[in-house]
Order: structure tokens, then sequence, then C-alpha cells
């Protein structure tokens, strides 16, 4: 994208946002009360953090509706995934979709949303409690960002709606935890509160962390970096330089070392016929001769087969 951005004003605090989070971060220490301690309250911990994290941010708010690097079939299947993104308590899909864009467009530069130039603090979570007058979700900030989104009538509802998503989760895991036990609080403040806070400190590492610590395979014009432990916490989503130079690329562990479950993910969904048109890098190896390099357009002829793309960096 090649569009500018006005100059950041004076962050004011969202106390929403600062309630919500606050909020939620304070609910977790109920955790510490070994009362409230379940395996079962663990587990669903660790497969809400999957399927709210890895699913509904890193598959679907990030690879598909962001960067649109592979399509279900049927597209209908996107909608329910939405709603689990909605789930990890990041906002609504328009409003993750245009920030993440904008940070595309602006890495590092004094219009990114997000940049660790200004802090290790506002890269990780300043910038979701402080917003800037530029950076307020409303309507023509989505039309410049994310207009295909905008024309979607099931995301303009879901957007509007999002807030119910993790609401409905909450109460869901109380009311199953009463009915399977008397386990309601446990599920509650282990798959409710902790999940949630487990799932935004992860995901947020990546927008702070990654362009801090780590190796630069690829010279981008930003500072982004490929760490592994962020990988290991994001399913993948910690190969954020191999990402920034292939934004659209449905894998970003480019390196057979970097393991990337995302992709297996996307892969294994193809297999079954549940998704087609994945785009994928083409890595430009700088001393391989040419005849080494698959032809972009021939890695394009089977139409529910990946393909190859490269992108400028
Ligand atoms: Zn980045
Ligand atoms: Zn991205």
């Amino acid at each position: 994208m090649t569009t500018t951005t006005a100059a950041p004003s004076t962050p004011k605090l969202s106390w929403v946002s600062a309630l919500y989070i606050g909020g939620l971060h304070v609910a977790a220490l109920l955790a510490l009360y070994h009362g409230y301690f379940s395996w079962s309250g663990l587990a669903l911990c660790l497969f809400l953090h999957w399927l709210t994290g890895g699913i509904g941010i890193c598959l679907i708010y990030h690879r598909l509706l962001t960067h649109r690097s592979f399509t279900f079939r049927p597209k209908w299947i996107e909608y329910p995934m939405t709603m689990l993104g909605c789930m990890a308590s990041e906002g609504g899909p328009l409003g993750w979709v245009s920030d993440h864009r904008r940070h595309h467009a602006h890495s590092d530069d004094e219009n990114d949303v997000h940049t660790p130039s200004e802090g290790f603090f506002w890269a990780h979570m300043g910038w979701f409690l402080f917003v800037e007058d530029s950076s307020h979700h409303t309507p023509e900030y989505f039309q410049r960002w994310c207009p295909d989104l905008v024309k979607d009538p099931v995301h303009r509802f879901i957007e509007k709606t999002f807030i119910l998503y993790p609401l409905a989760l909450f109460a869901g895991l109380y009311l199953a935890g009463q009915w399977y036990g008397n386990l309601g609080m446990s599920w509650l403040v282990w798959g409710g509160f902790v999940r949630t806070i487990f799932v935004w400190h992860t995901t947020w590492l990546v927008n702070s962390a990654t362009h801090l610590w780590g190796y630069r395979s690829h010279e981008t014009r930003d500072d982004s970096t490929n760490l592994w432990w962020v990988a290991a916490l994001t399913y993948g989503e910690g190969w954020h330089n191999n990402h920034h130079a292939f934004q659209t690329s449905a894998r970003h562990g480019l390196s057979w070392w970097e393991v990337d479950p995302t992709y297996i993910l996307i892969w294994t969904m193809q297999k079954v016929g549940l998704v087609y048109n994945i785009k994928l890098a083409k890595v430009r190896k700088a001393a391989a001769p040419a005849s080494s390099l698959v032809s972009a357009a021939t890695a394009s002829v089977t139409p529910s087969g990946p393909r190859l793309l490269e992108e400028a960096v």
C-alpha cells in the first residue's frame, strides 16, 4: 500500500480497553487460588489458546483475512472461524485487519501503529491501551484499510458484535463446568481469564519481540526478525522477518528448521479439500542459477494447488 497517514497525535487512554484488559489481568489472578485449579481447566486453557489464538488470530485474522493467503471452500466457512478470532478479545475483524495492514504499510516508521522504536511496552500493549487520533476505528479508517471487508455484510455484523463472542465463551465455560462437575469457576478462570491473558501476551510478542530480537533472513525495510521461541508460542507467527519479506505467503517458516504449525494446518486442509488458492513464497537465492528457480507462471497452472509468489522487499 502506498497511502500515507497523518502524523500521529498524543495517544489518549482508551478507558474501555484499559478496564477490559486490566480487569481480565486482575481476574486471572484468581488462578493463584488452588481451589480453582483443575487438570481439565488447564487442558481447556491450552486447547482454547490454540483455538482462539492459533486458529482465530494467527490463521483467520492474520493469514486469511489480512493477507488472503488461501481461500476456504466453501467461502462461508470463514465467518464462523472469524468468530473464533473475536473470542481472543483482540477486537473485531475489521479493526484487527486495518491495524495490521497499516503496520505492514508503515512498518517501523512514525505511522506504524505498534513499533518498538517507541519502546517495548508501546509495541507490546501500549498501543492497545492508548489510542492516537489517527488510529480510531472509524468507518473512514475501515474504508481506507479494509474496503474488502467493509463490503461484506457478515464481516460488518461480526465487527459490530465482536464483544459478544468472548463474553458468550466465558458464560459457556462456567455453565459447562458446573454441569460437568461443579468446576464452573475453574473452567472460567483457566479456560477464560488465564487463557485470554496467555493469548494476548503471546500474540503481542509478534509486534514487540520479533521487531527487536532474533535473526534476519531477508533485507526488509523494517526491523522484523525471526525468533524461534515466539514462533513456538504463536504457531509459526514468530518467523516474522520471513513474513514481512513475503507478506501474502501462507507459509511463514521458510527453512526446514522453521517449524510452522499454522502452515502445516493450511496444507492439511488443502489435502482434504477444505482450502485452495494457497499462496507461497518463492525465495530467490542470490547464488542459485536461474534454472534452479521454479517459475511462478508454471507453478500456478493447477488452480487448486499452491501458487508461488515473489514480493519486492
Ligand atoms: Zn511486523
Ligand atoms: Zn502480516
